[in-house]
């Protein structure tokens, strides 16, 4: 098992009128992080990692439960 290293991942903020550079922890990744600067979610992209197939998270399962 490979050991994560303590780096920070640095991204650039989305909006153009802001593009400061920020450095989240690496557990941030695959997460959404808000810009301090203009309030931007910017998405941290997930690590290279090659090999892991997990299913596609379904945030939004319409389920017709309607128990009277
Ligand atoms: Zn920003």
């Amino acid at each position: 098992m490979p050991k994560e290293t303590e780096s920070n991942i640095s991204i650039m903020c989305p909006n153009l009128t802001c593009r400061k550079v920020l450095m989240v922890p690496h557990n941030c990744r695959g997460k959404t992080v808000r810009c301090r600067a203009c309030g931007t979610n910017i998405r941290v992209p997930a690590p290279k990692a090659a090999g892991i197939s997990l299913p596609p998270p379904s945030p939004q399962n319409p389920r017709p439960n309607e128990a009277a």
